[in-house]
C-alpha cells in the first residue's frame, strides 16, 4: 500500500509558497483588483482571463476551466502526479517528504533510474573535461571554431569529446567504482568485449551532446564525428531513462522561452538547435534523430499551442515536414513550415544570413495545411485527373484538423482556388472518418446536464450558486441545506458530491477549512469547480453578501417547485389506480388544485 504524505507535511509547503510567485515563473501575472492576471499558459488566448488569487492562494482560467492550488498547477504544467507535485515544490522551500510507501519493485526502479542517470552525468562530465582541457580534444575544439561555436557555448550546452580510444570511458567509470555490466546493458555506452576482452566504449572519436530530459539531466548521448566518416551520427541506444519519441533535444532550456513567445521551433540536428539558441532563437527543440510522435506533440502542447518545422530544405526534409503534420495537427497544435533556399538547414543559412533574416523566414512560415496543398496541386499538375487525384488526397488531410472552423475554412478556400463546387468537396469531405477515434476529450469536458425529470429551473446555475453559497464564511447556508435534504437541493451527481465534501470540511465552530482544494479527496473535476467557484465569491463578495438572502430563496423556490413536481406526479398516479380498480377519485382531484395552486404560487 502506498501511504499519504501527511497533511502536516503538505500543509507547510502551501504556508511556505505564494502561489503567486510560483505561477509568475511561468506566466507573466499582472495585479487586478484582488487577483493577478495574465494570460493562460493552458490554453491561447489574447485578453487574460487566467486569474491568481493571492489570498486565497487558487488559480482559475474562465477561459478553459482549469484551476486549483498551487499543487494543481505545477501538476498540470509539468505533467506531475500530487505526490511528485509536492515533492517538488517542498525541494524548492525545504521541507523535506518522507519517502511514501513504495512497493519493492517501484523502489527499484526508483533507485535504478537514479543510479542510470549518475552514470550519464558521470559521463558527461568525462567528455566534457576532454573537449575543454585535453590534447586529445584539441581537433574537436578547432572544429567547433570553424563552425563558429566558441567557448562559452560548449559549456553551456555541456558539450563532449569522445577520444579515439577503445577504454576511455571504460576505465574512467570502473575507477568512479561503477559497474561496467550495468553501465553496458542499461544505458549502452560501452559494448561488450569479444574473445575475453574487456567492455569497450560505445562512442569514439566524435563530438557529443549530451541529451537531457525536462529536468536537465543527461540521460543520453548523440555523437557526431569531426569528419566524413560514417555513420555521422551515432546515439545513445533507448533505455529505462531515455525514450526518444518521447524526448526533445533542448527542450529543458526551450520551454520557458516557447511559453513566452507562444510558439516553438522543431529542427532536425542538434547543430541547427544550437545554432538558433545562439541567435537568440531560445525555443528550439530538435529531434534526436527520429521523426516526430504524438507524443512529442503532447509533450509540446504542454508549453505551447503553435509549433514551427524548420527542416533541412531537401527530399528528406520535406517527407519528415508531411510526417510531422501527421502527427502534430491530430494533437490540436497549429503547425506552420519555415522555407529557406533549396539545400539549406538552419545552421548554415544562419551562418550564411544572420538571425535577422531567419526572424523574417520565422515570421512568413506557411500553415502546413497550405503548404501541402501548393505541393500536391503542383504534383498533380492542371490536366482534370491530376487535380481530381490532388483534390482526394488534400480533402483526406482535412480530416487531421481538430478545428471544425478551420476545416471550413479550407474547404471555401480549396473551391476557390481550384474552381470545384464547394458543396461537392463538402460531399466528399463528409465521407467516412478514420481519424475521428484518435481525437482526444477537450480541455473541460461538457457538464453533466440535470438528468433526473429534467427540471429545467432546477439545472446547473441554480446548484452552482448554492454551492457558492455553502461557501460562505457564516455557516447559516450550510446548516441550511443540511437540515433538508441533500439529493433535492443538488440533483447533479458532481454538485451533490461536491457539497458533501464542502459540509464535511466544517470545523467545531462551524467554520471553513481554509485549505479546501485538496488533491486526494476530490476529482480532478471537482477542484476545477471549487477553485472557480471560491474565485468568483472572491471577485463578487461584496455583491454576494448583499444578495446571498435573496439567492438562497431563490434556489429553495426551485427545490420546492421540484419536490411539488414530484408530489403531482404521484397523485396522478395513484389516481389512475384508484380510477381502474372504480374507486372515488375525487379526493385526488382536490389535492391536485391544491398543489396546481402552489406550484403557480412558486
Ligand atoms: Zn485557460
Amino acid at each position: 500500500m502506498r501511504s499519504r504524505i501527511p497533511e502536516e507535511i503538505i500543509q507547510e509547503i502551501r504556508d511556505r509558497t505564494d502561489i503567486v510567485e510560483v505561477i509568475s515563473s511561468y506566466v507573466s501575472l499582472k495585479h487586478s483588483g484582488a487577483n493577478h492576471q495574465g494570460l493562460c499558459p493552458f490554453h491561447s488566448e489574447k485578453t487574460p482571463s487566467f486569474n491568481v488569487n493571492s489570498p486565497r492562494q487558487i488559480f482559475h482560467c474562465f477561459g478553459c476551466g482549469v484551476g486549483g492550488n498551487v499543487f494543481s498547477f505545477l501538476m498540470q504544467i509539468e505533467g506531475l502526479s500530487f505526490p511528485e507535485a509536492v515533492r517538488q515544490l517542498g525541494e524548492k522551500v525545504g521541507v523535506e517528504v518522507p519517502e511514501e510507501d513504495v512497493s519493492p519493485a517501484e523502489e527499484k526502479r526508483r533507485q535504478e533510474f537514479e543510479r542510470l542517470v549518475r552514470i550519464n552525468e558521470v559521463a558527461a562530465d568525462f567528455y566534457h573535461q576532454l573537449l575543454i582541457e585535453s590534447d586529445e580534444g584539441g581537433p574537436a575544439r578547432r572544429y567547433l571554431r570553424q563552425r563558429g561555436y566558441d567557448a562559452e557555448t560548449v559549456k553551456q550546452f555541456r558539450l563532449g569529446f569522445a577520444p579515439d580510444r577503445w577504454e576511455a570511458l571504460a576505465g574512467h567509470l570502473e575507477k568512479k567504482g561503477f559497474d561496467l555490466k550495468l553501465v553496458r546493458e542499461k544505458t549502452g555506452l560501452l559494448r561488450e568485449g569479444k574473445e575475453g576482452r574487456g567492455d569497450y566504449d560505445l562512442f569514439r572519436k566524435r563530438l557529443l551532446f549530451p541529451i537531457s530530459d525536462i529536468r536537465g539531466q543527461v540521460v543520453a548521448f548523440g555523437g557526431r564525428v569531426l569528419d566524413d566518416s560514417l555513420p555521422k551520427y551515432l546515439n545513445s541506444p533507448e533505455s529505462p531513462i531515455y525514450n526518444k519519441s518521447r524526448l526533445l533535444f533542448g527542450l529543458d532550456q526551450a520551454r520557458e522561452a516557447m511559453r513566452r513567445d507562444g510558439c516553438g521551433i522543431i529542427v532536425e540536428g542538434y547543430f541547427d538547435q544550437m545554432a538558433l539558441y545562439r541567435a537568440g532563437l531560445a525555443n528550439a527543440v530538435a529531434t534526436c534523430g527520429t521523426a516526430l510522435t504524438g507524443e512529442h506533440g503532447r509533450l509540446l502542447k504542454r508549453y505551447t499551442d503553435r509549433v514551427l518545422l524548420l527542416f533541412d530544405q531537401d527530399k528528406a526534409g520535406r517527407a519528415a515536414t508531411l510526417r510531422a503534420m501527421e502527427v502534430l495537427l491530430p494533437e490540436g497544435l497549429s503547425v506552420a513550415v519555415v522555407t529557406l533556399a533549396a539545400g539549406e538547414d538552419p545552421d548554415s543559412f544562419l551562418a550564411a544570413h544572420g538571425p535577422e533574416e531567419m526572424k523574417q523566414r520565422l515570421e512568413a512560415a506557411v500553415p502546413v495545411l497550405d503548404y501541402f496543398i501548393d505541393l500536391t496541386l503542383e504534383q498533380h499538375g492542371e490536366s482534370v485527373e491530376g487535380k481530381a487525384r490532388a483534390v482526394e488526397q488534400i480533402l483526406e488531410k482535412f480530416r487531421l484538423l481538430k478545428s471544425d472552423i478551420e476545416r471550413d475554412l479550407y474547404l471555401k478556400a480549396l473551391a476557390e482556388r481550384t474552381g470545384l463546387e464547394e458543396s461537392v468537396l463538402r460531399g466528399k469531405a463528409a465521407a467516412p472518418r478514420r481519424e475521428a477515434a484518435q481525437s482526444r476529450p477537450t480541455v473541460q469536458p461538457a457538464r453533466k446536464p440535470v438528468t433526473e425529470n429534467g427540471a429545467p429551473d432546477f439545472g446547473d446555475k441554480a446548484q452552482r450558486n448554492l454551492l457558492r453559497l455553502l461557501l460562505l464564511k457564516e455557516d447559516k447556508y450550510r446548516n441550511e441545506v443540511r437540515a433538508g435534504d441533500l439529493e433535492s437541493f443538488f440533483p447533479t451527481e458532481l454538485y451533490h458530491q461536491t457539497a458533501t465534501y464542502i459540509l464535511s470540511a466544517e470545523g467545531p465552530e462551524g467554520e471553513l477549512k481554509e485549505n479546501l482544494i485538496d488533491h486526494e479527496q476530490l476529482s480532478g473535476e471537482q477542484v476545477e469547480l471549487l477553485s472557480s467557484l471560491i474565485l468568483l465569491n472572491e471577485e463578487e463578495a461584496e455583491l454576494l453578501g448583499e444578495t446571498a438572502p435573496q439567492l438562497f430563496a431563490d434556489c429553495c423556490r426551485a427545490v420546492e417547485k421540484k419536490r411539488l413536481a414530484e408530489e403531482l406526479a404521484e397523485i396522478n398516479r395513484q389516481e389512475r389506480e384508484a380510477a381502474a380498480r372504480g374507486e372515488d377519485i375525487t379526493h385526488f382531484q382536490m389535492k391536485r388544485i391544491e398543489i396546481n395552486k402552489k406550484l403557480k404560487r412558486s
